[in-house]
């Protein structure tokens, strides 16, 4: 039985005493071969999906939470706190009610897709909606956690990027061939790029893999700062997980673009949204619009001619299509309404 990533990967993650560590048996996400979107994208290519939906509060955020929260257990510390567009309170909270501490969630106003709205109340969070965007958010819960006994669990916890190292290490352990060529990501706080890229080296330090993956990654144009080398006072995107005027890994995640010899680039929202479908519909894979945008990255990056053909491309699909109805509803074609009789509903068939 998998149990969680602490226990899994040991070498990596070291507590002198278990019971201080809080999991869901998160990780063991699946890898999934995408040859219907390679097809689509770049039939020279093999694409593979980590579908970080798949993770106990549906989003890759688990990795970092169940070492922030352990961290947190094992220092004593009774309550966590964070600033979140959406998945980080929703797997905040869920890591709290296991651990049996409080949860403090600040979100911004507006734009929270309702699920991860839903799973935050539901573990027993206490909520906060200030009247202001990500960034006052996150300045607020800083302040906070250095003047009182609670604890940040923020990307800028540093045991964050640790657990989400554990994506890199899945990907190793379970791709024949060893580390992928290219790995895609989409890029907010920038946390994820940067982690990943610190788990395929310590992998490589460690003896695991003997080559490693160029690190790419996609902003939503409206929030691409990064891209753009300019804070974005107001960041707009449809893909709201990745809504960030001002990334807490911004340097770190130059370093892992740079040091892997890959690229940070933007997608516009119309761009992830075709991706998003794509995914969707030529895969049966169903992740949030944010997620998306590691897809349309290579779509874009493909027709700019990349890629010379035989690539392997990791894109992590970053959290589940379920968390985001609104969008999903918003972008597919409306249920056709019907008299209940079969030749009726046959008619709609065309046949
Ligand atoms: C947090 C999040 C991101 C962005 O990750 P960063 O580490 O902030 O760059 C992307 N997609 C989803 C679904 C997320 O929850």
């Amino acid at each position: 039985m998998w149990k969680g990533i602490i226990r899994e990967y040991p070498d990596f993650f070291r507590f002198s005493d278990d019971k201080n560590v809080i999991t869901i048996h998160e990780g063991n996400t699946p890898l999934v071969q995408a040859p219907r979107l390679a097809q689509k994208i770049n039939p020279k290519i093999s694409i593979f999906l980590k579908y970080e939906g798949l993770n106990p509060t549906g989003s890759f955020k688990d990795r970092g939470m169940t070492m922030a929260v352990s961290r947190a257990v094992e220092s004593g510390s009774k309550a966590i706190i964070c600033a979140s567009t959406g998945n980080t309170s929703a797997s905040a909270a869920a890591y709290a009610a296991r651990a049996g501490i409080k949860a403090f969630v600040v979100i911004p106003e507006g734009k929270i897709a309702l699920g991860k709205l839903a799973q935050a109340m539901i573990h027993g969070a206490t909520v906060i909606k200030v009247l202001g965007n990500f960034d006052d958010a996150l300045n607020i819960v800083k302040q906070i956690s250095q003047e009182y006994p609670i604890t940040l669990v923020n990307s800028l916890n540093p045991h964050r990027i640790e657990g989400q190292k554990s994506g890199a290490f899945e990907i190793c352990d379970s791709l024949v061939g060893g580390p992928p060529d290219y790995h895609s990501l989409p890029v907010g706080n920038a946390g994820n790029i940067t982690a990943y890229w610190a788990g395929y080296k310590a992998y490589f330090d460690y003896g695991k893999i003997k080559s490693l993956p160029k690190m790419i990654g996609f902003q939503a144009e409206g929030a691409s700062p990064i891209v753009q080398g300019r804070i974005f006072e107001k960041p707009e995107t449809i893909a709201t997980a990745i809504r960030i005027g001002n990334p807490a890994s911004w340097k770190k995640a130059e370093q892992a673009r740079d040091d892997s010899g890959g690229l940070i680039d933007s997608v516009s929202d119309d761009e992830i949204l075709e991706a998003y479908k794509m995914v969707s519909s030529l895969e049966g894979i169903f992740c949030e619009p944010a997620s998306a945008a590691s897809i349309a990255g290579l779509v874009k990056k493909s027709a700019q001619g990349l890629f010379n053909g035989g690539e392997r491309v990791v894109c992590t699909l970053t959290g589940h299509g379920l968390k985001d109805p609104d969008n999903a509803i918003k972008v597919s074609r409306e249920p056709v309404t019907c008299e209940p009789e079969t030749k009726k509903v046959l008619n709609v068939l065309g046949f």
